[in-house]
């Protein structure tokens, strides 16, 4: 066991102004629980549903094609076309980059699963390649040497809303002529080295699930630079089916199946929704920077927590904050710093189980651990806290002091 020469001593203080966890029976810091992220809906938001519920068209109408253009413009991209789901977003942007059995795309394994199996939808090969130790995403390092004739894309994914290392990765892809599908479910609004995120990559793919900084419901949305991709998408989303206008005017029914495609299609309810939503995106990603410099002070002073890092060169979108327990300055483990924190009715979660650790990656690939150790330590120490922009002062102050509590009580 570790001595105790490396406490510094502020820990000390704190425990001695710790109540009983709740953990063993004492009261909650709060008394109901705060969830990690939430959605927020206004009046505005409401109102623009229920006026596509008073319309013609409930689907395959104008709101889809209205919030495609505000994303787009949002990010700075070209073109962008919306999906049923961040996950049908990914898996058309595989179909779309061309990736069939024999290619090979390489991922983090730091994600969440849909990353991964978008490619496998595909019939393609998955590579893991491991994580940067600081911001968490893709190590471009790892992923050259990951690169075989066989290498067709690269995915980053811009973990908690911090853009992966993408100019060094666009070097990779040019020069190995790959193309770069970049996982932005987490970073809506997010900026790497002065350009927006949604603009960099070949594709940039979104979520507007309720714990995304923009909701529609269920959703998602790829965003372009290329008429030709974004043409790919747009069939992909509805069966592979072209409607070519030329043909159809002298024959109305007429229609072709070209692509072998999915019903990936989003409703007008949503877009409604995620156009009235997309308004208040700077006023939601400056709530959660404010949350973050609040953690940050916070957190300083506890030797066992550390915090997310945000390089200079970057603004991340802050989907998520990540901290991880650093076991050296404690009694005990990530697990039982979870379970207390849960106790004190904070809905602290883990993102993520590597990807290649899941069952069925285990059992259809042969992974045992121990492949990817930068993301397997790190998984081991992380907790997310919650951040979401309807947050309340009592709110932030809440994890604070749950955070400072349970810290405090497991202190070496
Ligand atoms: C949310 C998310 C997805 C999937 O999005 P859905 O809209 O839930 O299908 C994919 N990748 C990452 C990193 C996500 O956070």
């Amino acid at each position: 066991m570790a001595n105790h020469y490396h406490n510094s001593g502020k820990t000390d203080r704190l425990r001695s102004e710790t109540s009983e966890l709740a953990l063993y029976g004492g009261k909650p810091v709060r008394e109901r629980l705060l969830p990690y992220g939430r959605h927020s809906v206004t009046p505005e938001d409401i109102q623009a549903v229920v006026d596509v519920l008073q319309g013609d068209w409930l689907t395959t109408g104008p709101r889809i094609a209205e919030f495609e253009e505000t994303v787009a413009e949002c990010v700075g991209a070209r073109y962008a076309v919306a999906f049923s789901s961040g996950t049908a977003a990914l898996h058309a942007a595989v179909f779309a980059a061309d990736l069939g059995p024999g290619d090979e795309a390489i991922t983090s394994p730091l994600t969440f699963a849909a990353t991964a199996n978008c490619v496998l939808y595909q019939g393609a090969t998955l590579v893991f390649a491991d994580i940067e130790g600081d911001t968490l995403t893709l190590d471009p390092d790892q992923v050259n040497a990951c690169l075989t004739q066989k290498t067709r894309a690269i995915l980053p994914v811009d973990y908690a809303g911090h853009p992966a290392e993408l100019d060094a990765l666009l070097e990779l892809a040019e020069r190995h002529g790959l193309i770069v599908i970049e996982d932005a479910c987490h970073a809506l609004g997010a900026i790497y080295k002065g350009r927006r995120v949604g603009s960099i990559s070949h594709m940039t793919a979104y979520s507007f699930h309720p714990v995304k900084h923009i909701t529609t419901g269920e959703g998602g949305m790829i965003t372009t630079n290329n008429a030709h991709l974004a043409e790919r998408l747009r069939r992909f989303r509805t069966h592979g089916i072209d409607y070519t206008p030329s043909e159809r005017a002298n024959s109305p029914w007429y229609y072709q199946m070209i692509d072998l495609g999915f019903n990936y299609r989003i409703t007008d309810i949503g877009c409604a929704l995620g156009t009235s939503q997309l308004q208040r995106l700077s006023t939601n990603l400056a709530c959660r920077r404010e949350i973050v410099r609040r953690y940050n002070d916070a957190f300083t002073n506890l030797d066992a927590v550390i915090a997310p890092t945000e390089r200079a060169d970057v603004e991340s979108a802050w989907h998520i904050y990540p901290i991880q327990v650093d076991a050296y300055y404690l009694t005990t483990d990530r697990a039982e710093i979870f379970r207390a924190l849960r106790a004190e009715n904070i809905g602290v979660n883990v993102h993520y189980i590597p990807v290649h650790l899941h069952p069925y990656y285990q059992k259809r690939f042969g992974y045992r651990g121990g492949e990817y150790p930068v993301a397997e330590k790190i998984y081991e120490q992380l907790i997310t806290l919650p951040i979401f922009s309807g947050m309340s002062e009592q709110d932030v102050e809440d994890v604070i002091k749950a955070v400072n509590k349970v810290m405090g009580y497991y202190a070496y």
